[in-house]
């Protein structure tokens, strides 16, 4: 039951970034609008419905013509573009071929219009032609645009929100939210989602509170109605009384003073109390979080998701491109080292763009090394852009997702084959770099052993881990009680983890978030793991936490722990035994 007063409401989810915000809401996507129904249509209605698409054809048209204008000598580059998209509206492939099928199906013009750009992107999606792929990326936006006229919905682009507001969505792919603008956007609630989520993390990265799994806050929450959203608890409440207002705005002084006191000690050295070493780096999604991770004092970044620059496009990148952007990277943290992931697509970071195929199991399908290795040569163009970047700074590369030895084997034959076409092509490169494995898999964590002997480190991406040793998608919040970290069974696959690249004399990292939630600070360092790397806002937390952590006592406690069956028992323990140094939890009401 609620115990604030009537009138207001609370709905619980998932925490999906901490911290506390309040604001207005800003609808986007309300349940629904993006569902594409297919309905019949009876013969008589049928001409009806076709002038009802070529009304929309119509005013998405005059539309975009007033944007040409409104640009008038601005336009240089994107003119042709424009021009082009002016062009298609009329296009047969897609004009055309609409009016056909709602003739000949006898189906609504959402229903065709959809059937329709979804096929010409299949047609094309073979033909590995730039110039192509980028028309059918224009066919694929008018379209959107006349989808935009006949659905009646708005054309809202997250990017564009100019008001300072609390985003309230049913979903937000990681995409999307990598388009929040700082500035403006207080925070954001959805619908779904679970915890560790990728959207959750990027929140986590921009420093928005923000609360995931809601179920329902798309319906019970209207635009302009206030809003606190308290990130850290997971909960958010409509439309608060006066009394909770006030108590949520004194909570938020009481957050902020204590992030502030957090990173006025944020340039000591990562130290245990009894001298142990623990290197904090960063995890990025987005060349600009550098500034993050610097002003966090990260001593490196330790994962670089290389996947968004993919998102953003709606292509491929160039070799070029990409080289750019790591390069950039690897200049600004200079002398400090950046281990760039390999593509980890698919999965929950879907673009049609990139792999029209959708999966009925994305987190079990082609995702990551397993869609790299189907798609070598989008593969080796990204290793080319690494192995050049290398020549510019410390570049460590890792690959997502290694489920066995022979994924390793041709990885290396991969990287190989690029070596080969950059000597062939005289450029400037460094092939003598590190190269590691995310240990994300269960049977990877089991065939440990064997894959450190093909590898110079290892990294364990928790976030995986986790979901696939628990068996629960990380996006779905009707099992995100099984998302647990100091679940025994996680920490057994870490300790074998440890134990191997110990054995086998190779690096280990942790970049997954369980990293950077002090509360399993001790048993990490316990374990033995001394380099950890999480999103740049938590290095100061994690930071103060190791500074008042013994790491010989951690050992012995983690002994403790490895004996313990049940997740309750082991954060009991925890909580119990670190209570004095663990952060602060904001009680109050
Ligand atoms: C992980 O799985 O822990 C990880 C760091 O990778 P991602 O969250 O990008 O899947
Ligand atoms: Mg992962």
């Amino acid at each position: 039951m609620s115990k604030f007063p009537a009138g207001q409401k609370i709905l619980r989810g998932i925490s999906g970034s901490p911290g506390i915000c309040i604001g207005k809401a800003y609808l986007v996507d309300r349940e629904g609008v993006n569902i594409i129904k297919r309905y019949h249509i009876v013969d008589d209605l049928v001409s009806k419905e076709v002038d009802r698409f070529k009304n929309a054809v119509i005013q998405a048209k005059n539309d975009h013509a007033k944007t040409i204008e409104s640009l008038g000598q601005d336009l240089s580059g994107n003119l042709n573009i424009l021009e082009t998209h002016m062009a298609l509206f009329k296009d047969k492939m897609l004009y055309g071929q609409t009016i056909d099928t709602i003739t000949a199906d006898q189906v609504n013009a959402e229903w065709a219009l959809r059937k329709v750009s979804r096929n010409v992107r299949r047609m094309f999606e073979q033909i590995d032609d730039d110039y192509l792929q980028a028309r059918v990326n224009d066919i694929v936006q008018v379209s959107d645009k006349i989808m935009t006229y006949l659905t009646g919905g708005e054309d809202i682009r997250i990017r564009d929100i100019n008001k300072r507001v609390i985003i309230v969505a049913h979903d937000l792919s990681p995409a999307d939210t990598s388009q929040i603008q700082l500035e403006r956007i207080k925070g954001f609630v959805t619908d779904r989602g679970g915890k560790d989520s990728h959207t959750s993390i990027v929140a986590k990265s921009l420093k928005i509170p923000s609360v995931m799994g809601l179920g329902t806050a798309t319906a019970n929450v209207n635009n302009d109605d206030i809003l606190i959203v308290d990130g850290t608890s997971g909960i958010i409440i409509i439309n608060p009384e006066e009394d909770t207002l006030f108590k949520y705005e004194e909570k938020l002084a009481r957050f902020e003073a204590y992030r502030a006191d957090i990173e006025r000690d944020s340039h000591l050295a990562s130290v245990t109390t009894d001298g142990v070493e623990i290197n904090l780096l960063a995890n990025i999604e987005l060349v600009e979080e550098v500034v993050s991770a610097m002003d966090n004092r990260a001593a490196g970044i330790g994962l670089f998701r290389t996947e968004f620059l993919y998102l953003d496009l709606n292509r491929f990148p160039t070799e070029d491109e990409l080289l750019q952007k790591y390069k950039e990277l690897v200049e600004l943290m200079h002398p400090k080292p950046v281990t760039i992931r390999t593509l980890d697509i698919n999965g929950d970071k879907f673009n049609p763009y990139i792999d029209p195929v959708e999966e009925a199991n994305p987190a079990l399908g082609l995702r990551a090394v397993r869609f790299c290795l189907e798609n070598e040569d989008k593969f080796i163009t990204q290793i080319k852009a690494i192995l050049r970047a290398a020549a510019s700074g410390e570049i460590k590369m890792l690959i997502p997702m290694i489920s066995c030895v022979e994924e390793i084997i041709q990885v290396k034959t991969v990287i190989n084959k690029a070596i080969i076409e950059l000597e062939q092509e005289d450029k400037i490169f460094n092939k003598d770099i590190p190269l590691g494995i995310m240990i994300e898999v269960p049977s990877a964590v089991i065939m440990a052993n064997e894959l450190a002997k093909h590898v110079d480190f290892f990294s364990i991406g928790t976030n995986d881990l986790i979901q696939y040793s628990m068996a629960i998608d990380r996006r779905n919040r009707r099992v995100a009680h099984l998302y647990q970290a100091l679940n025994p069974a996680v920490l057994q696959m870490i300790r074998l983890t440890v134990q191997a690249a110990r054995d086998n004399n190779i690096d280990l990292y942790m970049c997954g978030e369980m990293a950077g939630d002090s509360v399993n600070i001790p048993v990490l360092v316990g374990l033995g793991l001394t380099n950890l790397s999480m999103n740049s806002g938590a290095i100061p937390v994690v930071k103060k936490m190791i500074r008042s952590l013994d790491a010989c006592r951690a050992k012995k406690n983690a002994d403790i722990i490895m004996g313990l069956s049940t997740v309750e028992e082991i954060t009991d323990f925890i909580l119990e035994e670190y209570k004095d140094i663990l952060p602060y939890r904001d009680n109050e009401e």
